[in-house]
C-alpha cells in the first residue's frame, strides 16, 4: 500500500508550528508496513487543498488528512473532501450528543458553528475523539482510503492509534487483514537495538521488522497479512525468538506499555514500596510513575534535590562529597548513593531509585550527557551505574529517568 500523508493548515506554511502529525503518521505507517511516498503540505485554502487531494489520489491509495476539523470557518478538510468525491455531509449523532453535553456541563451556550466537528462524509466510518470533540472520518472511494484526523497531535495520535490502524486493517483485508506484535525495550538506544538486528531488518520479508524510538524508549513492531491472530502468531514466533535470543536482557513487555506500567505492576504483584530521589530528572520518574492508576499503592513520593543546599539538609549528602578541590561532587557516583540510601530511610520503601547528573547547558567541559543513577534496595548496599546520554535537555532527563526503571526492572524480574 502506497500512501500519502496531507498536512492542512496555513500555520505550517507560514512556519509557526512545526508539522509533527506527518512524523508520527510517517512513523506509525512504516511499523505498520505501509510505505508513505509523499508528504504535503498545503494552507487553508479551499483549492489548493482540492488540488493536493487530486495530485495524491493518482500517486497514493491511502491518504491521511490532518487539521482543519475543527468549528471554524478555516476549518474545511471535510467539506472538501466531500465536494472532491461527490458526497453529502451527514451528522454523526453521538459526536453531536457528545458536544451539546460538554457545553451543557460548563453551562455555555452552544454555536452552531460546534456542530460542524460532529460531520462526516455519507457512507463514511466515524473515528471517536476520545481527546477532543471533532470526529475524525475514514472512507474508501474509487480504490481508495482516505482518512481524516485532527490537528492537535493529542486528538490526531490517540485517534490513529486507536481506531484509524484498526480501520486500515480491515480495509485491506485482502490476503488476510494486518496483525502487529510490540516488542518494548529499555536501556538500550535505538542505533544500539538496531545494529544488533541489522541482518534481520535488512533481510525481513514477513513479518515486517520496524523499529523506532518514542518517548525514551525503543519499540519494535512485527507486522503480518494473515487471516487470524493464531496464523500471525506463528509468523512472529520464530522472529520473536531470535530477537529475544540477541537483546532478551533489554525486552521489559510484547505489549504496548511503558516501562513505568511494569514497575508498578511488578512492584504491586510482589507487595514492595518505591521512593526516588530526583536531581537533574527534577521529579520525572514520580511524574512518570504516577500517571500510572493506582501507582499509590507502590510509589510512596520523593525528593526533588535540585540543589546541593537540598542534598545536604534533606538527603544528608555529607558536604565533603559535594564541595571542595577533592569532593567528587554532585553529579558522582558517590553522592547518587547517598541520595538513594537516604531518600529509603525517609520514606520507608523497600526500594529507591537516584539521578543525579549534568542534563543540559553549562555543563563542566565534555560532561554533558554524564548521568549517575542509584538504585537501593532495604538491607543491601546502593548499587549506582555511569550512563552517558547525548541529545537535548529534554531528551537527556527522560532517558536517564527510563533507564532508572530500567535497572529496578532487572532486579525485579531476577
Ligand atoms: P481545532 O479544533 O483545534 O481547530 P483542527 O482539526 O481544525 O483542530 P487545525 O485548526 O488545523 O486542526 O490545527 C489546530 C492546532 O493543531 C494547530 O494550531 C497546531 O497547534 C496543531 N496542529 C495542526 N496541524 C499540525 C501538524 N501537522 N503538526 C503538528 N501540530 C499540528
Ligand atoms: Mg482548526
Amino acid at each position: 500500500m502506497k500512501a500519502e500523508i496531507i498536512a492542512v493548515g496555513t500555520e505550517l506554511l507560514l512556519g509557526q508550528i512545526v508539522n509533527t502529525n506527518a512524523q508520527y503518521l510517517s512513523q506509525q505507517c512504516a511499523s505498520l508496513g505501509i510505505d508513505v511516498y509523499f508528504q504535503t503540505v498545503v494552507g487553508d485554502n479551499e483549492e489548493r487543498l482540492r488540488q493536493a487531494l487530486d495530485t495524491a489520489k493518482n500517486r497514493a491509495d491511502f491518504i491521511i488528512c490532518t487539521g482543519g476539523l475543527g468549528p471554524t470557518k478555516d476549518d474545511l478538510t471535510k467539506d472538501v473532501l466531500a465536494a472532491y468525491v461527490g458526497q453529502k455531509l451527514v451528522m454523526h449523532e453521538p459526536s453531536l450528543e457528545k458536544i451539546e453535553s460538554m457545553f451543557q456541563q460548563r453551562g455555555q451556550e452552544m454555536a452552531e458553528s460546534n456542530a460542524r466537528q460532529a460531520l462526516m462524509l455519507e457512507g463514511s466510518d466515524p473515528l471517536n475523539n476520545d481527546n477532543g470533540l471533532a470526529v475524525g472520518v475514514a472512507l474508501s472511494h474509487e480504490g481508495v482510503h482516505y482518512m481524516l484526523l485532527p490537528g492537535p497531535p493529542r486528538e490526531m495520535k490517540l485517534m490513529f492509534d486507536t481506531y484509524g490502524t484498526e480501520w486500515i486493517s480491515r480495509m485491506t483485508t485482502g490476503g488476510g487483514g494486518l496483525h502487529s506484535k510490540m516488542l518494548k525495550f529499555a536501556g538500550i538506544g535505538e542505533s544500539s537495538l538496531e545494529k544488533e538486528l541489522l541482518d534481520l531488518i535488512e533481510s525481513q520479508q514477513d513479518p515486517t521488522i520496524a523499529p523506532y524510538a518514542k518517548e525514551g524508549e525503543v519499540t519494535i513492531r512485527l507486522t503480518t497479512r494473515a487471516e487470524s491472530q493464531e496464523e500471525a502468531g506463528s509468523r512472529f514466533g520464530p522472529v520473536e525468538d531470535e530477537i529475544r535470543r540477541r537483546l532478551g536482557s533489554y525486552l521489559y513487555a510484547t505489549e504496548d506499555k511503558p516501562i513505568e506500567q511494569v514497575i508498578y505492576e511488578l512492584l504491586k504483584e510482589q507487595g514492595l514500596t518505591l521512593s526516588a530521589a530526583e536531581s537533574c530528572t527534577g521529579g520525572l520518574i514520580g511524574d512518570l510513575i504516577t500517571s500510572v492508576p493506582d501507582s499509590s499503592t507502590v510509589f510512596k513520593g520523593g525528593v526533588v534535590s535540585y540543589t546541593n543546599e537540598v542534598k545536604q539538609s534533606v538527603l544528608k549528602v555529607p558536604a565533603r562529597l559535594l564541595e571542595g578541590p577533592d569532593a567528587p561532587g554532585a553529579v558522582s557516583q558517590e553522592t547518587a548513593e547517598q541520595m538513594a540510601c537516604s531518600v529509603l530511610e525517609l520514606m520507608d520503601t523497600d526500594y529507591a531509585l537516584s539521578v543525579t547528573g549534568y542534563a543540559g547547558p553549562g555543563a563542566p567541559e565534555g560532561q554533558l550527557g554524564l548521568v549517575f543513577i542509584g538504585l537501593a534496595e532495604r538491607g543491601k548496599p546502593v548499587e549506582v551505574i555511569k550512563a552517558r546520554y547525548s541529545g537535548n535537555r529534554e531528551m537527556i532527563k527522560l532517558r536517564a529517568a527510563k533507564t532508572a526503571f530500567y535497572q529496578l526492572w532487572k532486579k525485579l524480574r531476577s
